[in-house]
């Protein structure tokens, strides 16, 4: 992705859109027909160093940067967005407050076996009544002689029902207004913690579940770094996620593009491929025109990234456009296909549902526009 990558990274992503093809695009069908994630693919993908692949080599990561990040993504959600959300809600969600704030021994306990992908982890932030509005959260964690008491419930929770651990937000004090939340890495097995797998439409190969804090009982040293107050953190790593986000939007989007090419070049009406329709063609090529920009945000902004540089702006921006976008080309996908884009037989309705929920998880298109007017000064 010229001029942001390198030959190292042409390289990486020749070899990880080869194992896409050969190990994951078979799993897909019966994954997103039976919404099961596909589980043993993570110990695969963890000896194989695709998870989790930012986080430093002395915990067995890769070391890799963000441009890497993104070609991972877009070509992991180019084969299938389900599978591309339980990634990203283990290898970014769930494991980056660890990396960034966590204790040695949370490393050790956590972040060592995600990255090997033995344990699965879920970011738990989101709750029935405070989606958008983080803030307005109700979970809280009171502090007694045997640690901290979890009460409250978490729903829309990406791997919730495969996940060995948790990471939690609560309040820890209400009194400091929203710097009173912190984050708990909790155990699935933890008595008091109960989850349901959710029925949805859309990315249908990522579990996602509800789950309960009743009287949960966890340890002093289930606080994130020892320290309460983790509010800042929350945010930082939805800002670093929405680029991530962005990048799995392109690669929906390339692959509802590949489609249609394919099919306008194929499909035959009135004596010629349908492409020869300008009707068709157009679209087509408005297609490849969006993705082209939505490319260039997603790869600006890891870049941003990649300098150490402020990016909420790049980062808002990129994944509304980006998201939308892949809504846009996904819904044009599917006309172009005709009846058969209705039909299961062709992945393209597919798209469209994926798509859709990324005009809403990690945050909606409203609240990234309501980020954008903040930050260029309205
Ligand atoms: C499949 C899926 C997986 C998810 N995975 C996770 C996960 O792993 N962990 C997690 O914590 N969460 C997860 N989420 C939750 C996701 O982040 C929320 O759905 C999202 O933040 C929106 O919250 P909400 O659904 O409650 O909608 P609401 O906040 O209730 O919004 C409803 C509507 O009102 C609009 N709205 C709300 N406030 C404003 C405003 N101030 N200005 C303008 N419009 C506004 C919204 O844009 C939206 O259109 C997931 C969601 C889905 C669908």
């Amino acid at each position: 992705m010229e001029p942001y990558t390198n030959q190292e990274h042409d390289i990486f992503r020749d070899q990880f859109r080869r194992f896409c093809e050969k190990e994951i695009a078979p799993l897909v069908d019966e994954a997103e027909r039976n919404q099961v994630f596909p589980r043993n693919l993570f110990p695969i993908m963890g000896q194989m160093g695709f998870l989790c692949i930012r986080y430093p080599e002395e915990y067995g990561g890769a070391g890799a940067d963000k441009i890497t990040d993104v070609i991972l993504r877009e070509e992991l959600s180019r084969v299938c967005q389900g599978i591309a959300t339980s990634w990203s809600g283990h290898s970014h969600l769930a494991t980056y407050p660890i990396f960034r704030l966590g204790s040695e021994e949370q490393r050790q306990k956590y972040l060592v076996p995600a990255i090997k992908g033995d344990k699965i982890g879920a970011f738990a932030l989101t709750e029935p009544d405070a989606g958008s509005d983080t803030k307005s959260l109700r979970s809280t964690a009171t502090r007694t002689d045997q640690g901290y008491m979890l009460r409250g419930s978490k729903t829309f929770i990406s791997n919730a029902p495969i996940a060995d651990y948790f990471v939690v937000a609560a309040y820890t004090d209400k009194a400091q207004g929203y710097h009173g939340i912190s984050l708990f890495l909790v155990d699935a097995q933890t008595p008091g913690l109960s989850v349901t797998k959710l029925d949805k439409e859309g990315i249908r190969s990522s579990d996602t579940g509800e789950v309960s804090f009743d009287d949960c009982l966890v340890g002093d040293n289930a606080l994130l770094g020892g320290k309460e107050g983790n509010f800042n953190l929350i945010m930082e790593t939805l800002n670093e996620g929405r680029v991530g986000v962005a990048a799995n939007m392109v690669g929906v989007a390339q692959a509802a593009y590949e489609a249609s090419l394919r099919y306008a070049r194929e499909r035959v009406q009135f004596g010629k491929p349908i492409g020869k329709f300008q009707a068709v063609s157009h679209k087509v090529a408005d297609m490849a025109t969006q993705i082209m920009a939505a490319r260039h945000m997603v790869y600006s902004a890891a870049r941003l990234i990649d300098l150490g540089r402020p990016c909420t702006l790049e980062a808002s921006a990129c994944k509304l456009f980006a998201s939308e976008v892949a809504v846009q080309t996904a819904r044009e996908a599917i006309q172009i296909h005709g009846g058969y884009g209705i039909m299961r037989e062709f992945p393209v309705f597919r798209y469209l549902s994926d798509a859709l929920v990324y005009t809403i998880g990690e945050g909606t298109s409203e609240i990234q526009r309501n980020i954008i007017a903040k930050q260029i000064g309205l």
